[in-house]
């Protein structure tokens, strides 16, 4: 048996979110984020789907992430975002990179001109997020510098929101000021058109200021959006605005044994749920190893023949129980669903996030990435 769960991943999901970007956007190119295995989705699949729907270029976290899709011969512009290691891969896979720092620049440049090239960048800066990018007063000075470089070509410049959900748009409209002003200057003084873009997911649902010469959404693409139900219960009652995306992750696996046990049974470590009646357990394979956080021990449901059955006793490393009792004529190797949809039941990353108290980016990854994916 192959260890852990199934995901399910629905391209033509991807390719309507997509579409629903795009709508929104109108024009505007498209830089799809599929760092983290394209959010626990699988990058290569995703990422030759994306392209085939019309994006004009990728983004990756790092150097390995870009390297899996050009190894897939993917050709399309790849940005990597955060890596300054081996810049030699850089040239050699015509790759873009992200500078955030002027050593960084230097040694690009050096390498550049050693290797008779000229390298495409774009040039992070640090409007407010407290992460990476150029910051303080010679930001200006230092990209015009960057500009003049003979090894390299500043193509654009970026940055990042401090808000993922924009819940209060104040502090994304001072970042947003910020950076037109140093884009402005800097491309005026260079004589230079610069490509630029800032507008993360939630910019792109709420913030058509932030639209700029492109966008880079990532969670949107993979059908959750980033406005917090917070948000939305003060607008809508709260019922969970999709923004018309529809989810492409399904987690799911078979129950691998079912047991009945009289009232009154400790179940799992610690003994944190004690039977209150004569019960039928399920024995599922997933565990916390498998990327089913430990945080959903009596805290989660899973579906079964459309039902919603709650997971009881902490989850261990390889298995977690449910109670089955109500299920009739469940059987050993029934269907479990664990995220998405059975039958008229769901459970979206937003209903995982919320009781692991984390987002649903965070379910995404560790349940993507651990699971086996198969595309439909
Ligand atoms: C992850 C990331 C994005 C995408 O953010 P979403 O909230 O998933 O849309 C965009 N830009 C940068 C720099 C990122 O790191």
């Amino acid at each position: 048996m192959h260890r852990g769960a199934i995901a399910e991943i629905n391209l033509s999901a991807i390719a309507h979110n997509l579409q629903t970007v795009k709508n929104l956007v109108k024009d505007r190119p498209v830089i799809a984020v599929v760092k983290a295995d394209a959010y626990g989705h699988g990058a290569v699949e995703v990422s030759k789907s994306l392209l085939k729907e019309g994006i004009s270029c990728l983004a990756v976290a790092f150097t390995n992430e870009a390297l899996e899709l050009r190894n897939a011969s993917i050709k399309a512009p790849i940005i990597v975002l955060f890596d300054k290691r081996e810049i030699k891969d850089f040239f050699k896979w015509n790759l873009i990179p992200v500078i955030h720092n002027m050593d960084t620049a230097i040694y690009l440049n050096e390498e550049a001109k050693k290797q008779r090239k000229r390298i495409k960048v774009h040039v992070k800066i640090d409007t407010g997020m407290g992460r990476l990018g150029l910051c303080g007063k010679d930001v200006i000075h230092d990209l015009i510098k960057i500009g003049k470089m003979s090894g390299i070509e500043l193509e654009g410049i970026l940055s990042h929101f401090s808000e993922a959900d924009l819940f209060d748009r104040t502090y994304a409209d001072i970042q947003l000021k910020r950076f037109r002003k140093i884009c402005k200057t800097v491309s005026n003084t260079l004589k230079k058109n610069l490509f630029i873009h800032i507008a993360n997911s939630a910019a792109v649902i709420s913030y058509k200021d932030a639209y700029l010469d492109a966008v880079r959404p990532g969670i949107m693409l993979y059908g959750y959006s980033p406005i917090s139900r917070r948000y939305d219960s003060q607008i809508r009652n709260g019922e969970h605005i999709m923004h018309g995306l529809i989810p492409a992750m399904t987690v799911k696996t078979n129950i691998l044994y079912i047991r009945k046990v009289p009232r009154g049974t400790p179940i799992s470590y610690g003994r944190t749920f004690i039977t209150k009646r004569d019960s039928k357990i399920g024995i599922v394979p997933v565990g916390y190893a498998d990327g089913y956080n430990r945080l959903f021990s009596n805290n989660a449901d899973m579906l079964v023949r459309g039902k919603r059955v709650p997971v009881i006793g902490r989850v261990c490393m390889d298995l977690t129980m449910i109670d089955l009792t109500d299920v009739k004529n469940v059987l050993e190797g029934d269907e479990v669903v664990i995220l998405g949809q059975q039958k008229n039941e769901i459970i979206d990353a937003n209903e995982l996030a919320q009781r692991a108290n984390t987002i649903p980016y965070e379910i995404l990854t560790s349940l993507g990435s651990k699971s086996k994916k198969i595309y439909v």
